[in-house]
């Protein structure tokens, strides 16, 4: 298979370029990982080796009309569903159903790409699992999910798993540097560092702010300065204006702000702090206006929310929840 412009994943590669050059493509895949590792593109790239017309070589060759029109997203044999951040129905899944049993236009497969598959419901899921067990031999089901582990059992035996990993850091910083040749070199080696291998949230960090990820530090400073004030206003004023953020971006603010909280911990229990000066002073600070009970509570809160804004949340409920926590665990009541 043609899998370069999937970044990393090489063991994911071998698995996929085994299976075809043996018996082509299966009928039904999960792709999982988290936001922003590469399942859109995975997705996007299988389709389109599903409906290419070249009959030797690698597919998708990305240049007949049929990759062409996959890559641009107007295949008409390609239906997308469960990319509005809505769960997806019983009712969605029939229609699916429907649709499925009425032949392709162009191309000798059927494909459809299921983003955000966790958010059907048992009832959902059983819809799809009777289509993936009885739909017609032409029809391709890929499945998109943060968690595979949120899917069926019986829906998962019918599927073949493909997980992204992170991107190591050195390719991760490679390929930033092609794709943003006009950002500074250091920008692009921070977001590099900052995104956890995950290109989505490197993305984010990078398109978020020209200063690369410096918004999410900045912000994650104020945060903490916040916190160590115990002022409920300010506060509610600095989370109400993260609700225009991006998950990735928020999930990286999230990871930031824990980092801080934890070496603030730290320095209260004596840990040198080797860092520059504002970021010196707001972990000093933190750590002489909260004791090491609230720290350590405010870590595992943050942590869970960080779990969560992998899962499905959406920002509006991360940055409510992000406000009530740290409101609960630092504003002082006079
Ligand atoms: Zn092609």
């Amino acid at each position: 298979m043609e899998l370069s412009r999937l970044i990393g994943n090489e063991s994911l590669k071998r698995q996929l370029n085994l299976e075809t050059g043996r018996r082509g493509l299966s009928h039904a895949y999960i792709l999982c990982g988290p936001a922003g590792s590469g399942k859109r593109t995975l997705a996007g790239l299988l389709a389109a080796a599903l409906v290419c017309s070249r009959t030797d070589g690698p597919r998708p060759c990305l240049r007949c009309a049929a990759c062409r029109k996959a890559m641009g997203g107007i295949h008409p044999d390609i239906v997308r569903t469960g990319g509005d951040g809505r769960d997806i129905t019983v009712a969605q899944v029939r229609s699916l159903r429907s649709d499925a049993y009425i032949r392709p236009n162009e191309a000798p497969r059927k494909v459809y790409i299921i983003e955000n598959a966790q958010r059907m419901n048992t009832s959902a899921q059983n819809a799809m699992l009777k289509l993936l067990e009885e739909g017609p031999a032409y029809g391709a089901f890929l499945l998109l999910a943060d968690n595979a582990s949120a899917l069926l059992e019986t829906v998962r035996s019918r599927c073949e798993l493909l997980t992204l990993s992170p991107v190591a850091e050195p390719e991760a910083e490679a390929w930033l540097r092609e794709r943003y040749p006009d950002k500074p070199p250091e920008a692009l080696r921070q977001a590099a560092i900052q995104c956890g291998g995950i290109l989505g949230r490197a993305r984010a960090l990078l398109e978020e702010d020209p200063a690369a990820g410096g918004a999410v530090r900045e912000t994650a400073l104020t945060l903490l300065e916040r916190m160590s004030d115990g002022d409920e206003l300010q506060l509610l004023e600095l989370c109400a204006g993260l609700e225009k953020w991006e998950r990735e971006t928020l999930t990286a603010l999230l990871e930031e702000t824990i980092s801080l909280v934890r070496d603030a911990l730290a320095h209260g229990a004596g840990a040198r702090l080797e860092c520059e000066s504002r970021q010196y002073a707001a972990v000093s600070r933190a750590a002489g206006a909260l004791s090491p009970r609230q720290l350590s509570r405010l870590a595992d809160k943050l942590d869970q929310l960080r779990s969560a804004s992998g899962s499905n949340a959406g920002a509006g409920h991360l940055t409510g929840w992000l406000c009530a926590a740290t409101a609960e665990l630092t504003v002082r009541h006079h």
